[in-house]
């Protein structure tokens, strides 16, 4: 039986995972080449998950641009490094949709990665995310290893972030519906609802890891998206229905939308894996509430 580690067990994705031994930075802090490699000592893994990251909001990312390059970059070389040099058979790291060109033709396509500049406001966390996908084909091509990278649009689900500050728009809005039910005060939402989105709950985002583990033997990156979109109204009506929230949802049609649609294919995924059966966003979001309800004292915040 293959020994499985996922680093960032702690968080969102990483957590999702039913089976593995899961590492939070208290057990092992992954930029340190010496604590990386005493993971791979203690747990003599055959496959790694990477999910660990320094994963921030806009306002963070142009904050701390060297942190999210540091941290990231380290992070990343140690892992790929040490999983060579415990010849590990299997290593998914996961990108984002983030390290794409800002300027680029929709749908997003694996190809698109490095064919232009990233948004300036995330480049130092996109370009040391970027580099992973360079490392793993360096390594790849020099030592036959059988490493490839997932790029997952929007995910959400339990273990979310949901710190106002820097969170992503699901478990934002969720966070926020609750406060303006525990207040009394209206659901304040940006824009007017319209722009579409991609999302995959995180459990059904580990399951499709997990099939790729098993099936995949190439090296090239692979999207991970569900190709029904959702907007943002869809979203937040779900929201107000699970939440039980009975005052004024305010939509603030003086701040921006966001892009109208972020849309990426699946194509090559759907080939591999064939047809998957995404949960729908009413579970999902059902699940992620019902779950922050019960633990909202102790939910990252
Ligand atoms: P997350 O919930 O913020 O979790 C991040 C994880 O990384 C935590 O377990 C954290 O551990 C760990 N970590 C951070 N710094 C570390 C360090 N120095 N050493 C060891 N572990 C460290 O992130 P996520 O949403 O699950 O994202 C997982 C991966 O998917 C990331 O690469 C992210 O870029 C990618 N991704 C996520 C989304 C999304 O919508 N969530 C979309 C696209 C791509 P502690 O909590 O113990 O510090």
């Amino acid at each position: 039986m293959n020994k499985i580690v996922i680093t960032g067990g702690t968080g969102l994705i990483g957590s999702a995972f039913k089976n593995g031994k899961k590492f939070g930075s208290k057990q092992y802090d992954l930029r340190s080449s010496i604590e990386t490699d005493r993971m791979f000592q203690e747990h003599n893994p055959d496959i790694v998950i990477h999910a660990a990251a320094r994963v921030g909001g806009v306002g963070a990312n142009i904050q701390y641009p060297a942190d999210f390059y540091y941290d990231n970059i380290t992070m990343n070389t140690n892992i790929i490094h040490s999983c060579f040099q415990h010849k590990v058979k299997k290593l998914v790291c996961f990108l984002s949709t983030c390290v794409f060109p800002d300027k680029i033709d929709y749908p997003l396509t694996e190809d698109k990665i490095h064919s232009g500049e990233p948004h300036s406001t995330n480049s130092s966390y996109a370009y040391a995310k970027r580099m992973a996908d360079i490392q793993i084909k360096a390594y790849n091509k020099q030592y036959l290893t059988n490493y490839f990278s997932v790029i997952p649009c929007n995910v959400y689900g339990i273990n979310d972030n949901f710190n106002l500050e820097n969170a992503h728009v699901i478990p934002t809005l969720i966070h926020k519906c609750w406060l303006a039910k525990q207040n009394n005060q209206p659901f304040e939402v940006w824009g007017n609802g319209s722009a579409l989105r991609e999302f995959v709950f995180a459990e059904d985002m580990a399951d499709i890891v997990m099939k790729l583990v098993d099936v995949y033997e190439g090296t090239d990156p692979i999207i991970i998206s569900n190709p029904k979109e959702y907007s943002i109204k869809d979203v937040v009506d779900l929201i107000v229905k699970y939440m039980e929230f009975e005052g004024e949802v305010k939509w603030l049609l003086d701040k921006p939308n966001g892009q109208h649609r972020k849309p990426s294919s699946n194509k090559k995924l759907l080939e591999i894996i064939g047809d998957y059966n995404f949960t729908t966003l009413e579970i999902g979001l059902k699940k992620t509430i019902d779950w922050f309800k019960l633990n909202y004292e102790t939910i990252r915040k």
